[in-house]
């Protein structure tokens, strides 16, 4: 498992979602409450994305986000509008590395190790995958193969989190966000059955998830959406997300429909 949350609303601090809470990401990346699928701890790195005019940008680390001393007052000193953060428990024999962390996507300033143009077509979005595909690789080869090149050699790194999102953003050129990621889950449970595929996707304003095997809250009101792995707090708001639902959100209207018959 990893733990990931997305944040549209008025501006907060960022620690609000990652620091403060009594059940914040931070406290879930040693400390989770509702694992499914194996894994204890999200210590394989962490990552957080936010929009700003310029862009998305992102901070991520291959380390425990518990053990970045720099963060926590950085976060306390930053407004927030629209946040994708994750904490990351590697999928065996996939790497430990920061470019393996979510938030994938297309964020302003230099993209390490490639250039920016062959990402720029797929829009502000932010990314993030909370699960495994079963018999990887083998089994999202034929997927891969549907791609333009383009997107395969943009790439972040060699997980199936980074090609899901390489499918998502194929997808969003033609299609809404919603049905893009309910169809990726459909193309890759066709593939790979028992994947297990807790997707999240937001541009910083609407928030799209979905709950294939792992939990997933949200908690709505005050003008804002928030959509968690685990709650992060006791508040009576929060409400569980069934399993295999599409949730579609944003500060004012919330809708959770049974994945597939979107
Ligand atoms: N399979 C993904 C990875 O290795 C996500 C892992 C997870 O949800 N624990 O990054």
């Amino acid at each position: 498992m990893c733990r990931h949350l997305a944040y549209a609303g008025p501006a907060i601090p960022l620690a609000r979602l990652l620091f403060d809470p009594p059940h914040s990401l931070s406290r879930q990346s040693w400390a989770p409450r509702d694992m499914r699928g194996g894994g204890t701890i999200n210590a394989d790195g962490f990552g957080v994305g936010w929009f700003t005019p310029a862009g998305a940008v992102r901070y991520r680390r291959a380390t425990p986000l518990w053990s970045d001393t720099t963060l926590p007052a950085l976060a306390a000193a930053l407004p927030v509008t629209g946040v994708l953060a994750a904490v990351r428990s590697a999928t065996e024999g996939m790497p430990v590395v920061e470019t393996a962390a979510a938030p994938f996507g297309d964020t302003a300033g230099p993209v390490p190790h490639h250039g920016g143009d062959l990402t720029a077509a797929a829009g502000p979005w932010l990314f993030s995958h909370n699960g495994k595909v079963t018999g990887w690789p083998d089994s999202m080869v034929k997927l891969a193969a549907g791609l333009p090149t383009a997107d395969l050699l943009t790439l972040e790194a060699p997980t199936d989190s980074a090609l899901l999102w390489a499918l998502v953003r194929a997808r969003l050129r033609s299609s809404p966000p919603a049905a893009a990621v309910a169809a990726v889950v459909a193309e890759v449970e066709a593939a790979a059955p028992g994947s297990r595929l807790n997707l999240l996707l937001t541009d910083g304003t609407t928030i799209v998830a979905t709950t294939a095997g792992h939990s997933l809250s949200v908690r709505q009101g005050d003008g804002c959406v928030l959509v968690s792995s685990e709650p992060l707090d006791d508040a009576p708001a929060w409400r569980p997300v069934p399993d295999r639902s599409l949730l579609v959100a944003d500060a004012g209207e919330l809708a959770i429909t049974p994945l597939g018959e979107a």
